[in-house]
């Protein structure tokens, strides 16, 4: 190893001596948080966390984490000893705390408009009788930018949901040490939700038929027997916590009542759905356009046509041949609504309608009809957009780059003697840590940047409005923090690095833009990897 690759490699080791203490301190907070009025017992380990990550931030000159902690200390003097923490702190606290918590995730977004996600903004819980599992797997969470907190008691659990709904909450089937005691907290939990919220049942025994269709019943997405490890629990979690990332669903509405409508309006607006109303069904075709429906509903009888011949028309067109339709009318019979379903509806329902009853078939359709377009666009190990569909996407940046005169880079990712990973470990190893590095890409870019699985392992990341020095920052933070990253297999632990060419478009044909990436990747591995170099004009 030269020189050079050593004193990084300290450089590293020292940070993550930091970032781990600093991780401390977040916690420290959290669990403040969820003390309620119990808080005076945690001050002297807040104080103490905060002091010992201020020293070592000096040390190793961190500087974003030492004023960050400096500032923090100031705020705990203020803090009377065996006191519950005073009010007018808490907001100053949080703020310094969220400071601290951006420089250790470093988030890519924290540059752009949007406003910083420091963390995802509902939390994960985790209810599971082995304690020692859920702090590993709590640990493991924050690199993919997920807030989790573990709960030992139902009650807990319960209190916490009504407090903070949780984007999914992974549960022993056993909770509690009772055969069936998570089932039973979960029944309940739900009882006092109108959305069921996801849950992933884990157990040490295979259930029967019985515990598993309770399971499912009470919301259960996931039921893991036996015990899977962390890797494979966070790639089921970051599923069913798609909520705050994905779009909402687009729907277009026609009904003739315009009372309908509004009702329609609100609900799936309540449910975090895009709605676009019409009452006029001869503006569909300008609606289709405009709009670009993923679902459709139409009412049944409307003046001067029906929703079936309505339908027919949708379906002429290509473009809308699959966007599932869903029938809406005062009609009971099964033979009619049977025939309406054969003129291109996909489901059929009846008014008045049960607001929960809409919202959840449109899920499903919603869902349904997405996983479908994702066959074609998405490369089905990782997610991401495929080869084909990243080309595209280049091509139509490029457009928009040249339209606005907005600068626009494209990297290429390949990950370091990945070969080797397989043959240690294993092929199925190999495709987790593909998939870790496309969660991690996913977390930490915009939304408005675009990953591709550009090949084996290799990615490609387009980076709509971002200048060279910008993207080139970007790249190398996530290349750091990706390292970092423990990657498990079996009782084994062991991390990755990746290499990243990136060039920024200089008016050239998408062509020539990812030959440049692709020969600044090559350099970077003719540099001894694990480094992000600039592509040459
Ligand atoms: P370098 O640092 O030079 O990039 O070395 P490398 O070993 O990463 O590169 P090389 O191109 O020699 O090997 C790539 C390996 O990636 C070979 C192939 O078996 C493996 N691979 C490609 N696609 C997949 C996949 O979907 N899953 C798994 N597990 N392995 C894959
Ligand atoms: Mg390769
Ligand atoms: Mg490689």
């Amino acid at each position: 190893m030269n020189e050079e690759s050593q004193k990084e490699k300290l450089r590293q080791h020292f940070a993550r001596r930091v970032t781990t203490q600093a991780r401390v301190v977040l916690d420290t907070w959290q669990k403040i948080h969820e003390a309620g009025d119990d808080t005076a017992a945690f001050r002297h380990d807040f104080a103490t966390a905060i002091d010992k990550l201020v020293r070592y931030a000096q040390r190793f000159e961190m500087d974003k984490h030492a004023s960050a902690g400096q500032q923090l200390l100031t705020l705990i003097a203020e803090w009377p000893a065996s006191a519950p923490l005073p009010e007018e702190l808490t907001a100053p606290v949080q703020h310094w705390v969220d400071e601290l918590s951006r420089a250790t995730l470093r988030r890519a977004d924290q540059h752009q408009d949007e406003s910083p996600r420091i963390y995802r903004r509902t939390p994960v819980y985790i209810a599971l009788n082995n304690s020692e599992m859920a702090g590993r797997l709590i640990k493991q969470m924050e690199f993919f930018g997920f807030r989790a907190s573990a709960f030992d008691k139902a009650e807990d659990l319960m209190e916490a949901c009504a407090l903070h709904k949780p984007e999914t909450i992974l549960m022993d089937v056993s909770f509690g040490g009772q055969a069936d005691g998570g089932l039973d907290a979960i029944e309940r939990l739900q009882e006092r939700h109108d959305t069921p919220i996801p849950i992933i049942f884990i157990s040490d025994e295979d259930g029967t038929i019985e515990t598993r269709l309770r399971a499912s019943r009470c919301g259960g997405e996931e039921y893991f027997y036996p015990a899977v490890d962390p890797g494979q629990l966070i790639e089921k979690i970051e599923t069913y916590t798609h909520g705050n990332t994905v779009e909402p669903y687009r729907v277009l509405v026609l009904d003739d009542s315009r009372a309908q409508a509004k009702f329609m309006e609100t609900v799936l607006g309540k449910a975090g759905m895009k709605a676009h109303i019409i009452t006029d069904p001869m503006q569909i075709i300008h609606a289709l356009e405009e709009f670009s429906p993923e679902i459709i509903i139409l009412d049944m009888y409307m003046p001067g046509c029906t929703g079936m011949e309505i339908a027919r028309v949708i379906r002429q067109q290509d473009r809308f041949h699959s966007v599932p339709i869903i029938y809406l009318s005062a009609e009971e019979d099964v033979t009619k609504q049977l025939h309406a379903m054969s003129l291109g509806g996909d489901d059929f329902l009846t008014k008045p309608i049960d607001p929960k009853h809409l919202v959840a078939t449109i899920h499903n359709r919603g869902r349904r009809a997405r996983s479908l377009l994702a066959l074609m666009i998405r490369d089905s190990l990782t997610g991401l957009f495929n080869h084909t569909h990243t080309l595209h996407l280049l091509d139509q940046e490029i457009v928009k780059a040249r339209q606005k005169r907005h600068p626009l880079c494209f990297a290429m990712i390949d990950i370091d003697y990945f070969k080797k990973i397989n043959d240690t470990y294993g092929h199925p190893i190999g495709d987790r840590v593909l998939r870790s590095l496309s969660m991690f890409l996913k977390q930490r870019l915009r939304k408005t940047d675009h990953i591709g699985r550009y090949g084996g392992e290799e990615f490609a990341i387009i980076l709509p409005d971002t200048r060279a020095e910008d993207a080139e920052r970007v790249l190398n933070e996530i290349r750091e923090r990706f390292s970092e990253l423990v990657q498990p297999a079996g009782d084994r632990e062991f991390s990755v690095t990746f290499s990243c060419g990136v060039a920024s478009w200089n008016n050239e044909s998408a062509q020539l833009v990812c030959e440049r990436a692709d020969r600044a990747l090559y350099q970077a591995k003719a540099n001894d990897r694990n480094c992000v170099v600039p592509a040459v004009d």
